[in-house]
């Protein structure tokens, strides 16, 4: 990503956000930025994402007041994907512990791509990390359950608390990526070959795959976001669904793998952790405040979407979120994806 300076109010990343008029004023202005952008590629080796409309597009910030600023396409359903890799992950941190799932799934970046069979290699049947499908399938099979029926509805359940709301499957996304998904399914059975996955690896796939055909709205992802944002609570529905201590954990791991092999230029640029799907969400997390949730099928190389990427960190920067941000800090500048 390169950036292209523009001066806009200063703001740091402590403290906490502007009043709500001047919150939905950036957030509508994120959204009107970005609008017209068609850079990127709708994601199409999951035969049905390939349908999906490029040209919506999504804005969603939610507080950690429960306050809700959404623009655009908003209420449009989707896919999950990937993002669902960080709250099972949460879920599974919150039943077996920082311990157990650093040494078990890691908490390190690949540098290689989400479906990677060489990262696996490379690291002897290690997942390394909890975002890439190696790992994210290593996720799923710790969800302590009798069955994968009661393992699936597990996780159901776990992200409806964290959206605040009862999700469904996607039966269409569930079927196009059960018909495709053969790479998966060699990853499971490569972790199966190095003894690192307990359950029927195809069981586990097929779990993992429903996970990921959930349907969302950018406005759920922003609730699910502002849930890691508020210690675990769900500042809508005030229901506690993980402990401060796994949203901690989950953050950390979302800061050096959220974005795949881009996380390093991604916090570099943003400052935020985050995670993404190659649907076309992106869902960020400002700790103590909280999250940003975008919705823009088009993607670059990477899989992530290109107007959600530029869109964030255009109100990281005009919300001062920026972890790293200790004094009052520059411009706001248009993100370019990598190439
Ligand atoms: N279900 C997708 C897969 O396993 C999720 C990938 C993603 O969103 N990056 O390939």
């Amino acid at each position: 990503m390169r950036t292209v300076g523009r001066e806009i109010e200063q703001q740091v990343s402590t403290g906490s956000l502007p009043g709500w008029d001047r919150v939905h004023e950036l957030a509508e202005a994120g959204y009107a930025r970005y609008r017209d952008d068609d850079e990127g590629t709708v994601a199409d080796y999951i035969p049905v994402l390939g349908a999906a409309d490029p040209a919506l597009f999504g804005v969603c910030v939610v507080e950690t007041s429960g306050a809700r600023h959404a623009v655009g396409d908003t209420e449009v359903a989707f896919s999950v994907q990937s993002i669902s890799k960080a709250f099972v992950y949460a879920l599974v941190c919150e039943e077996l512990g920082h311990e157990a799932v650093r040494d078990r799934v890691g908490v390190n970046n690949t540098g290689l791509p989400f479906d990677s069979v060489i990262a696996v290699e490379l690291n002897e049947g290690h997942p390394m990390s909890p975002m890439v499908n190696a790992g994210a399938l290593a996720t799923t099979a710790l969800v302590p359950a009798d069955s994968s029926a009661e393992r699936w509805e597990r996780i159901r359940t776990g992200l409806s608390r964290f959206a605040g709301r009862q999700l469904t499957l996607d039966g269409e996304v569930y079927r196009s990526e059960s018909a495709t998904n053969t790479r998966n399914r060699a990853i499971a059975r490569l972790l199966e070959s190095y003894g690192r996955i307990e359950h029927d690896p195809l069981e586990v796939v097929d779990v993992y795959t429903r996970q990921c055909a959930l349907r969302v709205t950018t406005e759920d992802l922003g609730v699910m976001g502002a849930t890691l944002a508020d210690g675990g609570v769900n500042p809508v529905t005030g229901e506690r669904v993980v402990s401060p201590d796994v949203c901690r954990d989950t953050l950390a791991v979302l800061a050096s793998t959220g974005m795949y092999e881009r996380s390093g230029e991604w916090l570099f640029e943003i400052g935020l952790p985050a995670k993404s799907g190659v649907s076309g969400g992106i869902v960020a997390i400002a700790p103590g405040k909280g999250a940003i949730g975008t919705y823009s099928p088009r993607l670059d190389r990477a899989g992530n979407s290109v107007r959600g990427q530029r869109a964030t960190a255009y109100l990281s920067r005009a919300l001062g979120l920026n972890v790293f941000a200790s004094s009052a800090h520059v411009p706001v500048a248009d993100v370019r994806p990598s190439e």
